[in-house]
């Protein structure tokens, strides 16, 4: 926090979780890139969760890249995967707009989803149009379209590294005009400041050396860091109920084909196998009223 003037900074070196998740994938390059900056946004972002639960974003390309999804809950757990066009060609020179909008059609969705839900409360889902030619500025956009808070991010990622840097302008409480002023002055000179930060300073420098670097002229209030991890929340449990919303029928003529269901998770890559008895197990729980239904399997 800067002392006397209502802006707040994050900085995050989420380095070893980011390793964690591609030791479980094999992309290439330009998707290392964007996937690991937005597993920084997604950390840097998970400190404006004012509940239990997890913060989600998805970037849903139209391009050899079809989707990115980040995950992080209050525990600053974090999981990553992206999915590409079973054909996808993707050279090192793409951008993010070659990437995932090359038709325009690409869209950026956040979902914020509470751990305990009142009964029948839906997660919040925003979904908006990819604006941007960064993963920072498309969230930036985001914020200030949809939460009205002028943030700021410099995300960098590559094989090894993802560190990111998060400004905010909190909202003014009571509005006296010396402070007003005050507050604009260092939120334009933190933000000219950061601006100097370069991608590949970003890579190359300690998060503690580039707070000093950058705000060693502001007098700033530290709070304890803490500790985001690698954590898949799969379980087969979850592939059951997957399954039992596919619907008996479809799992029936899966079965029949295949013997029995294979599923990876697409996280983790954790395999999970169900046969015909455990296939039959899950509807029969159904059955008893229990669980999940799908809307083909209600019995009247
Ligand atoms: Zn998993």
């Amino acid at each position: 926090m800067f002392e006397n003037a209502a802006v707040r900074g994050e900085l995050v070196d989420i380095s070893e979780t980011w390793r964690e998740v591609q030791a479980r994938h094999d992309y290439p390059a330009p998707v290392q890139r964007l996937l690991g900056e937005m597993l920084a946004a997604a950390a840097l972002l998970s400190a404006n969760l004012k509940f239990n639960g997890a913060i989600v974003m998805q970037i849903h390309g139209d391009g050899p890249v079809r989707l990115l999804v980040v995950e992080c809950d209050s525990q600053l757990h974090l999981r990553a995967t992206a999915k590409l066009a079973p054909d996808a060609v993707i050279g090192n020179d793409l951008d993010l707009r070659g990437l995932l909008n090359a038709h325009g059609h690409g869209r950026f969705v956040i979902t914020l989803d509470p751990k305990d839900k009142m009964p029948g409360q839906q997660p919040y889902q925003g979904i908006v149009p990819l604006d941007g030619d960064s993963i920072a500025e498309i969230i930036e956009n985001y914020m200030l379209r949809s939460e009205q808070l002028d943030t700021r991010l410099w995300l960098a990622a590559d094989a090894t590294v993802s560190r990111g840097l998060l400004l905010q302008k909190l909202p003014q409480e009571g509005g006296i005009e010396a402070s007003v002023a005050n507050d604009l002055e260092t939120w334009n000179c933190t933000v000219m400041l950061a601006s100097t930060l370069k991608h590949d300073e970003l890579l190359a420098t300690d998060i503690d050396t580039l707070m000093k670097r950058l705000f060693w002229e502001e007098t700033i209030r530290l709070f304890e860091p803490q500790h985001p991890v690698f954590h898949c929340s799969c379980s087969r449990e979850k592939v059951g109920n997957m399954l039992k919303m596919l619907g008996r029928t479809e799992i029936d003529s899966a079965l029949a084909d295949l013997g029995k269901l294979g599923i990876d998770c697409d996280f983790c890559g954790q395999h999970y196998e169900f046969d015909g008895v455990d296939c039959a197990q899950l509807f029969a729980t159904d059955m008893a009223g229990e669980g999940l239904q799908s809307p083909g399997q209600l019995k009247h």
